[in-house]
């Protein structure tokens, strides 16, 4: 098997990004603090492989954390992106892409309106800002693990680089941002209702990840979103579906295509970023007409951004999602299928406890336990550590892992037979390093 354990390139850019940027890097949970060790610095990008400054090949298993659904520098993405910076790359001014890719949003989920913007966090932090405008109330809730971005009234027990760093809350959130906070226990149907038997005439929205994915991946029970929604619709709040990772990814309109039922519920506002996007910064928020059409210039509630439905990020994104057709999510399905399958294999080989959970095609491993994890306090109760030599052992033998325990395992339609291959060989010791 080919071994990957000389970084002397990736070392000597991290040595000079400590020098300019905090921790070397642009993101959190880029660095390595939990497995230890020098990030990779990636040169380049091919299906579902990744190339480092120093020439090692990995099979991606980290998909930018969520937007490379058709692997890394497909060649229609490019060939349509280039034919766009060569008509210009912002313009201020609306543009024909903007329009065809909030109709393809439109056309493949609940959302009747819709607004760009440049980022999840964006998006989560305007529909957060909407719901309290239209409402008139101040209150939302969320759950304990899931992460909406580094929204400041949403950094509150929050999942992703916040749980694996380990910190308890963050330091610059004034405590009267988020006194307005809910935070309740994921899959708990009780603590929703007694919430919103206290404080219902006061909560303008309840937000949830579409299935949570920032504590590792925890599925909602049967039915828990629809609930959220009911629950809401009773005490006048909105329910908003965070689906920034799920979004477009799990099926082709994102979670909704795993729980949307024909006559039944829907999000009354939905949060998009990732692989809408195709790579480039674009995300989105929309849902109800009436409820989207109190954004400013027809109603009061003020958003806006310079780079919104940007041409080139939005042509990317569209491309994207035009190529995401039903033999590409049966391919990326099966991918994730077998995958799931192969490290199941190798962690029972090895006599490791663990519990694999996966809502869709979106997948992770839980450490030393031997029941469902349900929500926060379950995905902690891991043995986080025994991640370490695992995700080691896969990078050294050529397989790129998110570095952290609580991150969700992206896999992609160009994850093919070869790229399995290669992480079969590296699973079977790997697992041996966590037992
Ligand atoms: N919401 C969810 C569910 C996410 O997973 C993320 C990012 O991981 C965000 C929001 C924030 O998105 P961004 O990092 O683009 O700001």
């Amino acid at each position: 098997m080919e071994r990957v354990t000389s970084h002397p390139a990736s070392q000597g850019l991290f040595d000079r990004a400590r020098q300019v940027s905090p921790g070397g890097v642009n993101s959190p949970v880029r660095a390595f603090r939990a497995v230890g060790g020098t990030p990779i610095f990636m040169r380049s990008g091919s299906g579902a492989w990744l190339t480092d400054v120093d020439g090692n090949r990995y099979v991606d298993l980290v998909g930018s954390w969520g937007p490379m659904l058709l692997g890394h520098a497909h060649p229609e993405v490019l060939a349509a992106v280039a034919e766009a910076v060569g008509r210009g790359t912002s313009f201020g001014t609306p543009s024909e892409p903007e329009v065809l890719l909030a109709e393809e949003i439109v056309g493949r989920t609940p959302v009747e309106s819709v607004r760009l913007v440049s980022s999840g966090t964006e998006a989560t932090m305007s529909a957060i800002r909407l719901a309290r405008g239209f409402t008139g109330r101040d209150k939302i809730v969320k759950f304990a693990g899931c992460y909406h971005g580094h929204v400041d009234a949403l950094l509150a027990e929050a999942g992703s680089g916040v749980v694996t760093l380990g910190l308890p809350e963050t330091p610059g959130v004034p405590a009267h941002v988020t006194a307005d906070t809910i935070v309740l226990p994921y899959n708990d149907r009780a603590a929703v209702e007694a919430a919103f038997e206290q404080y219902g005439d006061q909560i303008a929205c309840l937000i949830t990840e579409a299935a949570a994915g920032n504590m590792g991946v925890v599925p909602p029970e049967p039915g828990f979103n629809r609930f959220l929604a009911e629950t809401c619709r009773k005490h006048g709040a909105l329910f908003i579906s965070d689906e920034v990772m799920t979004g477009f990814r799990v099926t082709r309109s994102g979670h909704w295509g795993l729980d949307g039922e024909p006559e039944g519920w829907r999000p009354d506002l939905l949060t998009f970023g990732k692989v809408m996007g195709g790579g480039f910064p674009a995300a989105a928020f929309g849902g109800r007409r009436d409820v989207m059409e109190q954004l400013a210039p027809v109603g009061p509630v003020y958003q806006a951004g310079t780079l919104s439905g940007n041409p080139i990020a939005t042509t990317a994104g569209l491309t994207t999602l035009r190529l995401a057709d039903t033999e590409a999510y049966a391919r990326l399905d099966d991918a994730s299928a077998q995958l799931q399958r192969l490290v199941a294999e190798a962690l029972d080989a090895a006599g490791v406890t663990y519990a694999l959970q996966s809502a869709g095609n979106m997948f992770s491993v839980f450490w030393g336990v031997d029941k469902p994890v349900t929500d926060f306090a379950g995905a902690q109760a891991q043995e986080a550590w025994r991640y370490r030599p695992f995700f080691h052992a896969m990078l050294d033998a050529g397989v790129y892992l998110p570095p952290s325990a609580y991150e969700c395992w992206f896999v992609s339609a160009a994850h093919d037979s070869e790229a399995l291959s290669r992480i079969a060989e590296a699973l079977p010791a790997a697992a041996r390093a966590a037992a």
